[in-house]
């Protein structure tokens, strides 16, 4: 595949070319392998917002439909050049179907306004669209279900900025197994976009002394989202 001026495009062609069968429908005029019964010659069609939604929500791919209230897709900007990324639906969550709305979605937009944004500017999503029962951490397997969702969102919103909340969102992304601590103050480079760690909301309401570093990360994501953005 030739590289393009598009590398988040690049990326995520490339991982339909591998892997095909996620988010991406056969072109409707597609041929028949007779020899096989297969079908040969299809060119991945990304899907668009609404066709991803209604994936999202038809989903049934692991247990986490059978225990969810509803399915809690993201919410916010689609052209945001800010995309937050948390762990999972929490109860509030997947009673109003909504991402961050509990009481870390308060704290989380108390820290937005602190750096003048609002939840219209951005674009929340998390790494799990279905809220896994008593709030337990995903497995494995249920995260290698449900991201292909979140980096078609990813694809489609084409971000200037991605900011993971918390160890889940940073490690699944990144790939790594490395500690948030470790992982917070760096810029990665997310397929041609800057990506950042910092702390889930949720963990500085139950370690207040948390805080303070989160504060440090904000001040820096503003900072680096205005130099991408060109706001003053
Ligand atoms: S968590 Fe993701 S993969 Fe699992 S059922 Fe929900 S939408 Fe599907």
């Amino acid at each position: 595949m030739r590289a393009s001026d598009n590398p988040v495009r690049d990326f995520f062609l490339q991982q339909a070319e591998l892997f095909t069968d996620e988010f991406y429908f056969e072109p409707p005029a597609r041929q028949t392998d007779t020899e096989t019964g297969g079908l040969t010659g299809a060119v991945p069609e990304p899907l668009d917002w609404e066709e991803l939604e209604t994936r999202v929500r038809d989903c049934q791919k692991c247990a986490l439909a059978r225990t969810r209230t509803q399915v809690v897709f993201g919410a916010g900007n689609r052209n945001a050049g800010l995309l937050l990324i948390g762990e999972a639906p929490g109860q509030q969550e997947d009673l109003q179907g909504e991402p961050f709305v509990g009481r870390a979605g308060q704290l989380l937009d108390r820290i937005l306004a602190a750096i003048q944004l609002g939840r219209q500017e951005v674009y929340i999503a998390n790494i799990l669209k279905c809220r896994p029962p008593n709030n337990r951490t995903p497995s494995s397997a249920e995260i290698e279900n449900c991201e292909p969702y979140l980096l078609r969102q990813i694809e489609l919103i084409q971000p200037a900025l991605i900011v993971c909340l918390g160890l889940t969102a940073a490690q699944t992304l990144l790939r790594v197994e490395t500690n948030l601590r470790d992982l917070r103050g760096n810029v990665y480079n997310y397929h041609g976009v800057d990506l950042v760690v910092t702390y889930h909301p949720a963990a500085l309401l139950r370690n207040m002394g948390l805080k303070k570093y989160a504060w440090e990360d904000f001040q820096n994501i503003q900072k680096l989202y205005k130099a991408k953005s060109g706001s003053q």
